[in-house]
């Protein structure tokens, strides 16, 4: 993959990264905010276990940019630290040490080959699934360099509306880039595998974060779905925590999502037969945004794989 002219993500900015940084905040190392066991995933990703979690590796930057984001420090203001590759290949093998469920990588879109040549370091020693948790904004071409390498996809399906897409993330052509994406993330790992212990070994979870005044964009994504894809090659994840950070030009995503709204989405996946994961309402919350604080990314000293 060319850096020199970055056409990675469907922005295809054409950045020369080896001598600045593109649009998304991407230069040649891969930045990190945080790489630490995270339990506020899906419980199939996060288990139960207090004492585990997902190991989680938040990549700085993100293609997409929301303004909604709840990372916003991380995606939008590119907070991190850059590290090696060898040092990423040594951040995967020192989370699963600490007892993750499974490699979860956050928001890597713009660092794929830096990512591949990473998992190619620790091959054979990292004996956990690979995640790969996205906002859905992904090329399918780029996808297939992950060929072989993820066993899950955490992809999210966040609006169908073009001009939704434009208001929230200046991305009109998001729907069309994360529907062929998802369905590439489908036809690469197959149907969901759970494993005896509850835990997901491979499969597709599409994320939907219902959003406030926006129900029928939310209706049309699940009927889209559920009739690009055999439902029962896919789970669910409906989500419920929208919170307003900044002010958004829509006037109803100034506000939290109301439960009748919420219910209504979730109703009409329930009538679709999806599997998979709803949310309680009282769940919008902070602990849903971890501490930014570079923990587990900064080596005590020169780790290398
Ligand atoms: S990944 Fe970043 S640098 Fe590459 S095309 Fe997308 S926005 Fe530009
Ligand atoms: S895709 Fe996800 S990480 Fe990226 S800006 Fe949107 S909400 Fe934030």
């Amino acid at each position: 993959m060319d850096l020199t002219c970055c056409t990675l993500c469907p922005r295809e900015c054409g950045a020369d990264r080896t001598q600045g940084r593109g649009r998304c905040g991407a230069g040649m190392l891969p930045r990190l905010a945080r790489a630490a066991l995270h339990r506020w995933e899906e419980p199939c990703i996060s288990g139960t276990d207090p004492s585990r979690g997902s190991g989680t590796v938040f990549f700085s930057g993100c293609p997409l940019g929301c303004r909604f984001c709840q990372n916003h420090s991380v995606s939008l203001e590119n907070f991190g630290k850059e590290v090696s590759v060898s040092r990423l290949g040594a951040i995967f093998l020192e989370l699963q040490a600490q007892g993750a469920w499974n490699l979860n990588l956050v928001s890597a879109a713009q660092y794929l080959p830096q990512v591949i040549e990473a998992l190619d370091l620790v091959r054979g020693r990292l004996q956990i699934p690979v995640v790969y948790n996205s906002g859905g904004y992904e090329k399918v071409e780029s996808l297939g360099l992950l060929e072989g390498y993820v066993d899950i996809y955490l992809p999210d399906l966040k609006f169908m509306d073009p001009a939704l897409g434009a208001d929230c993330a200046d991305a009109p052509d998001y729907f069309e880039a994360a529907s062929a994406a998802i369905l590439e993330m489908v036809r690469q790992v197959g149907p969901p595998q759970m494993g005896a212990d509850g835990m997901l070994r491979r499969g597709v979870i599409v994320r939907h974060l219902v959003l406030p005044g926006e129900r029928r964009d939310s209706e049309r994504l699940l009927r889209w779905l559920a009739g690009a894809v055999p439902v029962e090659d896919v789970l669910l994840s409906l989500m419920s925590q929208y919170t307003p950070c900044r002010p958004m030009g829509r006037k109803a995503l100034n506000r939290r999502l109301s439960t009748f709204e919420y219910d209504w989405v979730r109703d009409i996946a329930q009538e679709l037969n999806f599997s998979g994961y709803g949310q309680e309402r009282s769940s919008a919350r902070e602990e849903y945004t971890p501490p930014f604080d570079l923990t587990g990314v900064e080596q005590k000293e020169e780790g290398s794989v």
